[in-house]
């Protein structure tokens, strides 16, 4: 009898934050299973437990200090990485157990972590890892990132104290990783970074050879080689700077999804000014204009903050007729919080807390307003649509327009008798329309 093969250390990966995180996380998952891991989504049956965290907003950072103790409560052994493992001495006083606390893109000394406290030995023929890597994401999405960190100094943020100045990936490296992730089936990238217009800064745009020719690490070149590989890709994180203009021409043709995140953050200039917002926001209304001329199916999506400090009722109102001049088709917004480390706190005029939940709810009422009406006006159209999943509680097939990315915008349900493949494309006529929810017939 063939004696069977040893048992792998399993480790169980809790990934909270953002698709930055996200990606970090199948980092360091890939990783992992090349040297001999296997991994679990849970705690149950893992050996030891890795959780990303995120520490941009204070309510994200509460959460990170929640799960690494459900993590220790629930298994024992953690190793806490990302966004908050910048903050160790918070994660110490708070849970003194964890193992090791590594910040973010610290892949090396999260590997180290785990092979120090879960020694184990490595077999390349039973550990074999896709060429693709290892994804937390379905199979037929994922995300592509781009470049680490961020040249800009906004006031509330402390993401370039915690990841640094840009550092962009070689272009060459991104495309290769894209293409690898198509042979694999998927059918829709989303790139993400901090910044994604201002790829390419920190490396001088240096060009690097793909395939038989040289390619220049510049967003609108980045655009145009992932769109001839033929699946739908999604821009995040744009800053309308006066180069965006030429990638709309390549989502008027179809070469991209017409779609862009912009987090504007916020319309009224002083605002702004105070928040030191990247981009100049002069025009800004004039620059969509535009784009919607060249490319009218273009989505925008959009994340806002209200409360900030020194926000008066004029500034919020100037915020609200902008969401509806622009016509933000998809709007995030979040309540200013004083998070520790932002250069924010420091401004005078702080806003009650009570004014800042009465304009939420009021932003939220606008956004509710708009989404209606826009999908009212979906309604009897033909569409292309992306097949996610069979859903059980809803029983049909959970699908996206190309104007919803995933998790974030709207969901199409598609009722038929036929069986659909995740990652499939299917023109649907819409059959009804409510909010971010769409019902829709093959
Ligand atoms: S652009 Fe501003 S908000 Fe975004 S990561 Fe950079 S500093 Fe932070």
């Amino acid at each position: 009898m063939a004696a069977s093969a040893p048992k792998s250390p399993k480790v169980g990966i809790v990934s909270l934050g953002c698709p930055k995180a996200l990606v970090d996380s199948e980092r360091i998952m890939t990783k992992l299973r090349s040297d001999g891991y296997a991994l679990s989504g849970e705690y149950e049956g893992a050996d030891l437990v890795v959780v990303n965290t995120c520490g941009f907003l204070d309510t994200a950072r509460a959460e990170s200090l929640d799960a690494i103790g459900e993590a220790l409560a629930e298994n024992g052994k953690v190793v806490v990485t990302g966004c908050l493992g910048h903050e160790a001495d918070l994660i110490r006083q708070t849970h003194p157990n964890v193992l090791a606390i590594t910040g973010p893109h610290q892949y090396e000394a999260v590997l180290a972590a785990v092979h120090e406290h879960l020694p184990t030995t490595h077999d390349p023929k039973i550990d074999l890892v896709p060429e693709s890597g290892l994804r937390l994401t379905p199979r037929h999405f994922a995300y592509l990132k781009i470049s680490e960190g961020c040249n800009n100094r906004c006031s509330f943020c402390i993401i370039p104290s915690i990841r640094g100045d840009l550092a962009s990936r070689p272009i060459n490296a991104v495309l290769k990783e894209a293409e690898s992730l198509v042979k694999a089936g998927v059918k829709e990238l989303l790139v993400i970074s901090q910044d994604t217009s201002a790829y390419g800064l920190d490396i001088k745009y240096a060009e690097s050879k793909w395939k038989d020719r040289m390619v220049r690490a510049k967003f609108y070149d980045l655009a145009k080689e992932l769109g001839d590989l033929g699946v739908w890709v999604r821009m995040h994180y744009v800053y309308p700077y006066p180069h965006v203009d030429d990638v709309i021409g390549l989502m008027a043709e179809g070469k991209i999804l017409p779609y862009l995140d912009i987090p504007f953050q916020h319309a009224s200039p002083r605002v702004l000014k105070n928040m030191r917002r990247p981009a100049n926001q002069d025009r800004v209304l004039d620059r969509i204009r535009a784009w919607r001329k060249i490319c009218p199916d273009l989505t925008i999506r959009s994340s806002f903050i209200v409360g900030f400090p020194g926000e008066t009722e004029e500034d919020f109102e100037t915020l609200l007729d902008f969401i509806e001049e622009a016509e933000i088709d998809r709007a995030g917004v979040f309540k200013y919080e004083n998070v520790a480390g932002a250069p924010s706190r420091d401004l005078p005029d702080h806003v009650e807390q009570e004014v800042i939940d009465e304009r939420w709810e009021r932003f939220n009422e606008v956004q509710t307003e708009l989404a209606d009406a826009r999908a009212r006006r979906m309604l009897g159209q033909t569409v292309d649509v992306i097949i996610d999943g069979w859903d059980d509680e809803v029983e049909a097939f959970a699908a996206r327009t190309k104007a919803d990315a995933p998790e974030i915008d709207g969901i199409l349900y598609v009722a038929t008798d036929r069986d659909l493949d995740p990652g499939d494309i299917h023109a649907v006529t819409i059959t009804g329309a409510e909010g971010h929810e769409l019902t829709a017939k093959l």
